[in-house]
């Protein structure tokens, strides 16, 4: 069976990892981290690249800040869509606050946004605080 690159949701680790949606069990040759853990990771300088670019599973980056209602509203949603997406997408979120430098490469306008990235390739982009359901359409037109 194929296989493909996922990153490590608690370490950042590659792992090689069979290329399907029903896998049983998959966990981190390094420190054996449950990869089929979907829930969003929290990316930073040190592991953002490893996500959205090395890896093979496309990452869709919630853009948020603390200080933003509608981006703490959308949170319990983008972590419900996530379950949705076991080794078909990632889920990220990224804190535009401590993070400027790599929020400013996409000249967002507003938070939340969410962007899909696979390989380093920008496959969409969306502004606003979606319900579960629309996160979870909009994602899979993106991907598909
Ligand atoms: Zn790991």
């Amino acid at each position: 069976m194929e296989k493909i690159k996922v990153a490590c949701p608690a370490c950042g680790a590659l792992n090689m990892v069979a290329n399907t949606s029903n896998l049983a069990k998959a966990n981190c040759g390094k420190c054996q981290h449950d990869l089929l853990d979907n829930s969003p990771v929290i990316l930073n300088a040190k592991n953002y690249d490893k996500f959205t670019v090395k890896s093979d599973l496309p990452i869709v980056v919630d853009f948020w800040a603390e200080w933003c209602a509608p981006c703490r509203m959308m949170a319990p949603n983008f972590k419900e869509a996530s379950k949705s997406f076991v080794m078909k997408a990632k889920f990220g979120k990224l804190d535009t606050e401590a993070n400027p430098n790599i929020a400013g490469r996409y000249g967002i306008r507003g938070i939340p946004t969410m962007i899909v990235f696979k390989h380093g390739k920008e496959l969409g982009r969306i502004s606003g605080a979606l319900p579960t359901n629309q996160i979870i359409s909009w994602l899979n037109d993106v991907i598909k």
